[in-house]
């Protein structure tokens, strides 16, 4: 809406103050403000009016309805000089409160915010026509009214004062309940917590029984093949010596039996062996003797043994000897050492077909592959076979002692690699060897 003049006033004396109190209390409840706000604009316009008639005699004050949205703007014009800091605490009492100041003299605005409802272009000459006629009260009426006020006032202050003590005992109650949570909580976080300890303590416990009797198996294993070798070599030593041509002469049926004998004692010898070879990777006593390692040689010395094993003319071997200058650093008894592992178990579980090893490298990596065309291994079995002692049913009496695999690979691991497969029932298998090129810190 546009600005419409409610009211010309001027103040010249002391008892001119009720009069602007009262107009700017009438203009503000026929406008739609509340109560306390009325009290809130007729006390900053005394104030305001008492002050600046202090400095001059002659203060023009001019009621008006201004802006989008409404407001109740008040202007008091006087000849005179006002300071800004004594009309400060008056801007508690209304939303806006301005001075300027010129050669002319000072003009101080006050400002209210008015509800949209009650502001319409008629209401607005309503209210000037009844603030135009109604009569001005007496002093001692406003000083009536002025204590009604007081005295509502201080209602208002109680009643606050009691709003204030609900809230604070409603504070404290949920104070109260914040606590009794926060403490009940913290208990249960310590009962876990006392829980969580017990179990490390068990799980440390348990890791420590397992760990004392992995190394019992191992000193176990250690102890009893040690032991065992020296008789079986001498079993071995003393069959050779009795079947000697030199020796005396034994009869059909006890050179059989002796025959069957040093089987037996040889086969018990490789047991023996491996077991010792075994219980040295896990004790982690085993020290690789690092060396530049040439794979082609190796791959040719692998070829020669293994062609002493293969009998059977179906089978056919076939080693990819790397180009020359194809070097790793490793512990070369202990790599060929793998590599004869899985050819020979590849030969012993391949009647017809292939049998092969191929090396590549590959980012820093030697990838050397042993395939076989050989029984293959089920799914199911494919992690069994490289526990100790696990050997799976055949169908022909295969000699083995179910380590070969574990040894192997621990050593690919004591060599810083790691070792993979891959098989299918009656396709064959491919063992995978991965060692980096370079020892690795
Ligand atoms: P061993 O060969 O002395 O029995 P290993 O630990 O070397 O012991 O092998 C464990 C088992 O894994 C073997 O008994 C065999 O059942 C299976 N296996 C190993 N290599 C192959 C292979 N190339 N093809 C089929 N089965 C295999």
């Amino acid at each position: 809406m546009t600005d419409a003049n409610l009211l010309q006033l001027a103040l010249r004396r002391e008892q001119d103050i009720f009069e602007v109190r009262q107009r700017g209390r009438e203009a503000a409840a026929a406008l739609g403000l509340e109560h306390q706000d009325q009290i809130r604009i007729a006390t900053a316009l005394s104030d305001i009016g008492r002050q600046m008639l202090v400095h001059a005699p002659n203060v023009e004050v001019r009621f008006t309805v201004t802006g989008e949205p409404p407001n109740l703007r008040i202007l008091m014009h006087t000849k005179g000089h006002l300071d800004g800091q004594t009309i400060a605490p008056v801007g508690r009492l209304v939303d806006v409160l301005e001075l300027t100041s010129d050669g002319q003299g000072t003009t101080v605005m006050l400002s209210r915010r008015l509800p949209d409802d009650h502001v319409s272009a008629e209401r607005v000459g309503e209210v000037k026509r009844m603030l135009a006629s109604s009569a001005v009260a007496s002093p001692l009426d406003e000083l009536a009214s002025q204590n009604e006020h007081l005295l509502s006032a201080l209602d208002e202050a109680h009643r606050q004062r009691d709003r204030l003590e609900v809230l604070n005992n409603e504070l404290e109650e949920t104070n109260r309940g914040v606590m009794a949570l926060y403490l009940e909580l913290s208990s249960e976080l310590e009962e876990t917590n006392r829980g969580v300890v017990a179990l490390y303590a068990e799980l440390d416990d348990k890791s420590g029984q397992l760990r004392a009797a992995s190394e019992a198996k191992t000193r176990f294993l250690a102890n009893v093949s040690h032991e065992l070798r020296a008789p079986v070599t001498s079993v071995i030593g003393l069959l050779r010596l009795i079947s000697d041509p030199g020796s005396d002469p034994l009869t059909a049926a006890q050179a059989e039996q002796i025959g069957l004998i040093r089987a037996s004692a040889a086969d018990l010898l490789s047991l023996v062996n491996d077991l010792l070879d075994l219980a040295k990777a896990e004790s982690g006593r085993l020290d690789p003797m690092w060396t530049q390692v040439d794979l082609g040689q190796m791959f040719k010395q692998l070829r020669g043994t293994l062609k002493a094993v293969l009998t059977t003319p179906e089978v056919e071997l076939v080693v990819d000897i790397p180009e020359d200058g194809s070097w790793i650093e490793s512990d070369e008894a202990l790599l060929s050492q793998i590599l004869r592992n899985l050819l020979h178990n590849a030969v012993k579980f391949t009647d017809r077909g292939e049998v092969s090893m191929r090396a590549r490298c590959e980012e820093r990596s030697w990838i050397i592959t042993v395939a076989d065309t050989g029984i293959g291994i089920a799914p199911a079995h494919h992690e069994r076979i490289f526990e100790e002692f696990y050997q799976l049913p055949t169908r022909q009496k295969v000699r083995g002692t179910g380590l070969g695999l574990p040894y192997a690979r621990k050593l690919v691991a004591v060599l810083g690699g790691s070792m993979s497969m891959e098989s299918e029932p009656g396709r064959g298998s491919v063992f995978t060897v991965t060692l980096p090129v370079t020892r690795q810190p």
